[in-house]
Order: C-alpha cells, then structure tokens, then sequence
C-alpha cells in the first residue's frame, strides 16, 4: 500500500529548492544549510482525539499538523524551510491522503517549506511532521533570555481556539444556545481551532530584538510561564489588556478572559522586548499587518500574577490547557 501513497505525496510536492540536494525517493535527503545560520529543527505529532477532535477534515489535519511546526520555527525566529512527514494510516486511503496534502500543501507553499522525505505506516491515525529552518546564529529567539522591567507582548488574540473546540463540544452535547447564536462567530472560533496561522514572519522581525520568545499552544499562563521559569524572572499581567476577539466575546462574555489566559492552541506568539524597543516594534508589526497587545511586564520576583485595571488581582488557578479542560 505504501508505495503507491508515497509515490502520490511525492507527485504533490510541489515546493523545488535550490538546497534540496536529493529530496523524496532515496533513504535519506541530502539538504544544504547556509552557512552561518543555526539549523531549527521541530517536531510535532498530531493524534487523533487528543490534539484534534475524531472527524477533523483531513484538509484541517493536514494545515494544522504543518502549522503547529511552522509555529515552533516562528517562535524561534526562524525561517522554515524543509519538512519530513510521518503518516501512520489504519488503511491506505487515498482520498485522506488527497484531502490532508490539500491542506498541509496550502500552508507549506506561501512559506516556501519542501517535503524532502518521511515515512508512511499502518496503525491508529497520527501524524507527525519534522521542520527545519534557518536562523542566523546570534538573533535565534529563545525563552530565557527576558529581563525585569521588559514589556510582555502578545500576537493577535487568545482564547479563540479553545473556544472553538467547546463550541464542537456543545454542538455534540446540546443544541441550543450556540447553534442559533451567531454563525459567523462560531465559524471564526472553530476556523482558528483548525486551521491556526504560524506567525512566521511576525518571529522574523523580532530576531535581535525580542529578549524571549514562545509560542502559544499549551495556553498563556502555562507558556509565558515557561519563559519565566527558563529566564528565572516573574511576571505580571494586565488582565484588561488581553487580546479578545470578537467573535469570543459575542459567544463566551463571561468567560472569554478564562480562554485567553488558559485556552491552548492559538499559536500566537508570546515576547518580551526592553520597554525603550517597544514602541518600534509594535509600529513593525503592524506595518505587517500582525496584530500585537502589550499584556504586561516582567518582574524580578518569580510567579505569574494578573491584575485588573485597579490593581486588584484576579484570581488564577494552575494553569495549563489539560487543567483548562479537566
Ligand atoms: P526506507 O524504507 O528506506 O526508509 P521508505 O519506503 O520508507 O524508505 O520511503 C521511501 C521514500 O519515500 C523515502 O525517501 C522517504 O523519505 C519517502 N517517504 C515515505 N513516506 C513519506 C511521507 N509520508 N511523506 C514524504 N515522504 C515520504
Ligand atoms: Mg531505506
């Protein structure tokens, strides 16, 4: 079965690279980094049930799989580049196969990333996918490097992700409230549920000037909480300040501040940049159309605190998207 399918991948592989010296076909590819940049390497498996719900379109799982890679490279600030993909299939079917290459190609093409190799199995559905990228030495993002006093940044909004999956979630459970309320507003939530948007060239532009970087997919607090742990600094955050969408706050009001601050899967990124860079950096980003809110600032003293706007502190339990959801 397999040698039919891969001769299929391959035919669908359409980004060519000069630096793909022997792509899909051999045992191995033979790639060329430039010189002087570091190699970003990443990967991501995606299984049935747990990171996206049974009956996701393959289309979806196919962008989704790319997309949470591409946001990985993104919050290291580097630009992709190559790709492997493990598919494990319980048959050999064509028309998923057809259907995910639709979706993973669409993403992979605008970013110029090449399918230079993978392997397919037989067994329960997951799919995993390796990305490399390129970022120059010295400018690579990472998470500890965010000093007291920086300004706290997020990429367009939060929340909306994991609002989508309970939309899917009472869809199933009751028919009510959320299927006569606004359509469009459930589409948008479920849109960035399954088809997240890396922000590739959003990671490019903080290269040199971010102090730390993340990206955003186990949920604000658990993440930004990596980058303070790493970086051995703490964190205070403006609960006001929080990017909602309006699509969230038309269907979740009361809780759209819970989604933003423990919803995963948004795959924004999250940054810190000395306060005397701020204000440059914001002007960049949106020049590029890149929706960005400063939510807050490093402290010197460990732990996450959230305050509203009259300083009082609004009360978070553990964070973390597996918590959100228990
Ligand atoms: P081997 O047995 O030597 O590992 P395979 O038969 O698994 O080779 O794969 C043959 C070729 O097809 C290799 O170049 C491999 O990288 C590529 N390939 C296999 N599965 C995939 C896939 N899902 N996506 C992209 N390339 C694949
Ligand atoms: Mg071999």
């Amino acid at each position: 079965m397999e040698f039919d399918l891969i001769e299929l991948i391959r035919a669908r592989a359409a980004v060519r690279r000069e630096d793909v010296l022997l792509g899909i076909g051999d045992d191995a590819a033979l790639l060329r980094p430039p010189a002087g940049h570091a190699l970003a390497v990443a990967v991501d498996t995606l299984l049935e049930g747990v990171h996206f719900p049974v009956g996701t379109a393959p289309a979806d799982i196919g962008w989704k799989a790319l997309a949470v890679n591409l946001s990985d490279l993104a919050a290291m600030g580097a630009t992709p580049a190559w790709a492997l993909l493990s598919l494990t299939l319980p048959g050999a079917d064509r028309r998923f196969v057809e259907g995910f290459l639709d979706g993973f190609t669409a993403l992979a093409e605008p970013h110029r990333l090449a399918l230079v190799g993978g392997d397919t199995t037989r067994g329960p559905l997951a799919v995993s996918v390796t990305v490399h990228g390129f970022v120059p030495e010295a400018q690579a993002l990472r998470r500890d490097g965010a000093k007291a006093g920086d300004a706290i940044f997020v990429t367009g909004t939060l929340g909306d992700a994991a609002a989508g999956l309970a939309c899917l979630d009472r869809e199933r459970a009751d028919a009510d409230r959320l299927l006569t309320a606004s359509v469009d507003s459930r589409k948008a939530l479920i849109g960035r549920l399954n088809r997240p948007t890396p922000r590739v060239a959003a990671g490019q532009l903080l290269r040199g000037v971010a102090s730390a970087c993340i990206d955003v997919s186990d949920g604000l607090l658990a993440d930004l909480g990596h980058v303070c742990r790493a970086s051995g600094v703490g964190a205070v955050l403006d609960a006001d300040a929080l990017p909602l969408s309006s699509a969230l706050l038309t269907l979740f009001a009361d809780d759209a501040r819970d989604f933003a601050l423990r919803g995963g899967d948004d795959y924004e990124l999250c940054f810190t940049v000395p306060s005397e860079r701020a204000a440059d950096l914001i002007a960049d980003l949106s020049r590029q159309g890149c929706g960005v809110a400063r939510i807050g600032r490093i402290v010197a003293e460990d732990g996450l605190a959230v305050r509203d706007a009259a300083g009082r502190s609004v009360a978070v339990s553990a964070s973390g998207w597996d918590h959100f959801r228990s």
